[in-house]
Protein backbone atom coordinates (compact mmCIF):
# COMPACT_ATOMS: atom_id res chain seq x y z
CA UNK A 1 0.00 0.00 0.00
CA UNK A 2 1.42 3.53 -0.87
CA UNK A 3 0.99 6.29 1.68
CA UNK A 4 1.48 9.59 0.55
CA UNK A 5 1.77 12.33 2.72
CA UNK A 6 1.94 16.37 1.80
CA UNK A 7 3.75 18.50 4.44
CA UNK A 8 4.21 21.92 5.07
CA UNK A 9 8.32 22.94 6.20
CA UNK A 10 10.93 26.04 5.19
CA UNK A 11 13.70 25.10 2.67
CA UNK A 12 17.09 24.68 4.66
CA UNK A 13 19.40 25.50 1.59
CA UNK A 14 20.44 29.05 2.35
CA UNK A 15 19.58 31.57 5.06
CA UNK A 16 16.03 32.69 3.01
CA UNK A 17 14.56 29.98 4.41
CA UNK A 18 11.34 30.24 1.65
CA UNK A 19 8.28 28.46 2.78
CA UNK A 20 8.15 24.86 1.29
CA UNK A 21 5.32 21.79 0.49
CA UNK A 22 6.97 18.51 0.42
CA UNK A 23 5.27 15.60 -1.12
CA UNK A 24 6.15 12.79 -0.43
CA UNK A 25 5.07 8.48 -0.86
CA UNK A 26 6.07 5.72 1.60
CA UNK A 27 8.28 8.56 3.64
CA UNK A 28 10.61 8.71 0.34
CA UNK A 29 10.23 12.68 -1.10
CA UNK A 30 8.80 12.80 -4.31
CA UNK A 31 8.26 16.88 -5.01
CA UNK A 32 8.93 20.24 -3.42
CA UNK A 33 7.53 23.26 -4.55
CA UNK A 34 6.90 26.76 -2.68
CA UNK A 35 3.86 26.77 -0.52
CA UNK A 36 1.31 27.34 -3.13
CA UNK A 37 -1.12 29.05 -0.15
CA UNK A 38 1.11 32.55 0.26
CA UNK A 39 0.90 35.26 -1.75
CA UNK A 40 3.99 36.05 -3.35
CA UNK A 41 5.36 33.20 -4.29
CA UNK A 42 2.77 31.10 -5.42
CA UNK A 43 4.53 28.03 -5.34
CA UNK A 44 7.35 28.70 -6.97
CA UNK A 45 11.56 28.31 -5.51
CA UNK A 46 14.89 28.77 -6.77
CA UNK A 47 16.41 26.02 -8.85
CA UNK A 48 18.37 25.50 -5.42
CA UNK A 49 15.99 24.78 -3.65
CA UNK A 50 13.35 22.79 -6.13
CA UNK A 51 16.28 20.46 -6.26
CA UNK A 52 16.78 20.23 -2.36
CA UNK A 53 15.70 16.07 -2.67
CA UNK A 54 17.74 14.07 -1.45
S1 LIG B 1 14.21 28.07 -2.14
FE1 LIG B 1 16.17 28.95 -2.79
S2 LIG B 1 16.18 31.04 -1.98
FE2 LIG B 1 14.61 29.89 -0.87
S3 LIG B 1 15.64 29.12 0.99
FE3 LIG B 1 15.74 27.51 -0.59
S4 LIG B 1 17.71 27.84 -1.60
FE4 LIG B 1 17.22 29.71 -0.47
Amino acid sequence: MSVKKSTFSVCGMCTVRCPIQVETENGAIQFIQGNPHLGGINGALCARGAAAKP
